[in-house]
């Protein structure tokens, strides 16, 4: 058999991610200062832990439906009150009511990309992302066919109503969002959510927000919420009037919870998009891990904060020790920064790489999440000496 002959364009039209060459790497070289990194390095809370324990132990190990385990999605539907002022219901909406706002538990925040994007793309459709973008973005659409828009936001990588409007066309089905982004680390402001919102409404299109870093904000980004919910919080286009007809939100546990490999996501928003996609879930991952789905019903009760008050330390830190060197955009959150590599050193963020991978410190050139090849991805989920080493490694070689 010709194996090669018989792969399809889907499958030979995608390169290995960028990161994972990096991984590679990784594991080639003694004791490095590893800022490659995209998930944070806390442990899982333990009232998660022993939740999913205990699903073990109690036979909770076959399927649940497709939608989801039904606690879950009731405490899911009530945080999204409580955080959004939406009134979602917790079920796929029935044949009589399908425009009742609903949700779904999915395979991680991933499962929920892919299946919103199959739901919502026909080949030659189009989808505008941010560039730079999280590695997934462009794939799903290339995977389906259609293609993927960029919205260029450089250099303070914000995704504006503004730059977002000449790309809309009759093709477009929806536009990403996402904040606080990946690879930059940013968050909008409330006012530029709302533009983003009214601006999809307007034009009849989607707006997918993944806000899979939405726990994960720092004091300084957070503001009141519009629609009075108690707290201060992430800006978000799901927070305005009207979003619960054209935001279709797609949010996850492993990141803030420290358990990307549970796979756990949901997808929130028009009841008739999620229930195609409900439709497509079940032909394809069937549910979401049973076991990561008990787990996760004790995230709710989970406190994070004081882990992301010390990713706001580190991110201090890196501000302190890189803008005397090179031009970076503060992030609101997540744990990522963007820095560019300063134009007097002629290089490419590929060729300061490879120089900082020379010196042991690995991160990722900016490549590998844009059209551009101008800036670097440093993560900030290492431990803090050895961050600080990696850090001044690279304002040295930024210093040129
Ligand atoms: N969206 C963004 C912006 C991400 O950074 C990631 C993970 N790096 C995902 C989605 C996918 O997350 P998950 O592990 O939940 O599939």
């Amino acid at each position: 058999m010709n194996a090669t002959a018989l792969l399809s364009e889907r499958a030979t039209g995608i390169d290995v991610s960028g990161i994972r060459r990096v991984f590679e790497l990784a594991a080639s070289l003694k004791d490095p200062i590893n800022l490659s990194i995209g998930q944070p390095d806390f442990g899982v809370p333990e009232v998660m832990r022993r939740a999913a324990a205990e699903a073990i132990e109690a036979g909770k190990n076959g399927y649940t439906l497709t939608q989801g385990d039904e606690l879950l999605r009731a405490r899911t539907a009530e945080h999204l009150r409580s955080d959004l002022g939406w009134d979602v219901h917790p079920d796929l909406p029935p044949i009589d009511d399908p425009d009742r706002t609903s949700l779904m538990i999915t395979s991680g925040t991933s499962g929920a990309l892919l299946l919103a994007a199959m739901a919502l793309l026909d080949p030659g459709d189009e989808v505008v992302i941010p560039d730079p973008y999280f590695v997934v973005y462009p794939n799903l659409a290339k995977m389906l066919s259609a293609k993927a828009v960029l919205c260029d936001t450089y250099p303070d990588f914000r995704m504006t109503a503004e730059r977002v409007e000449p790309l809309l066309t009759d093709r477009t089905k929806y536009v990403l969002f996402n904040s606080p982004g990946n690879p930059t680390g940013v968050t909008p402001t409330g006012e530029e959510c709302r533009e983003l919102l009214d601006l999809c409404r307007e034009r009849g299109v989607v707006l997918l927000s993944d806000e899979i870093y939405d726990e994960f904000v720092y004091a300084d980004a957070v503001e009141d919420s519009p629609r009075g919910e108690p707290g201060r919080r992430c800006p978000s286009p799901a927070r305005y009037d009207g979003a619960e007809d054209a935001v279709l939100l797609v949010r996850g546990f492993g990141k803030t919870y420290g358990c990307t490999g549970w796979r756990m996501g949901y997808a929130a928003g028009p009841g008739r998009i999620i229930r195609e996609m409900g439709k497509l879930q079940q032909y394809s991952f069937v549910c979401a891990p049973s076991i990561a789905q008990a787990g996760c019903v004790a995230a709710f009760d989970a406190d994070v904060s004081a882990h992301v008050a010390d990713y706001q330390r580190r991110r201090d830190m890196a501000l302190e020790i890189l803008s005397p060197v090179t031009e970076v955009p503060s992030p609101g959150g997540a744990f990522y920064l963007f820095p560019k590599v300063p134009g007097r050193l002629g290089l490419t963020g590929t060729q300061l790489v490879e120089k900082a991978i020379e010196r042991k410190v690995l991160c990722i050139p900016g490549a590998v999440f844009s059209s551009r090849d101008t800036n670097i991805r440093l993560s900030l989920s290492a431990p803090e000496p050895r961050l600080r080493r990696g850090l001044e490694i690279l304002a040295e070689l930024m210093a040129g």
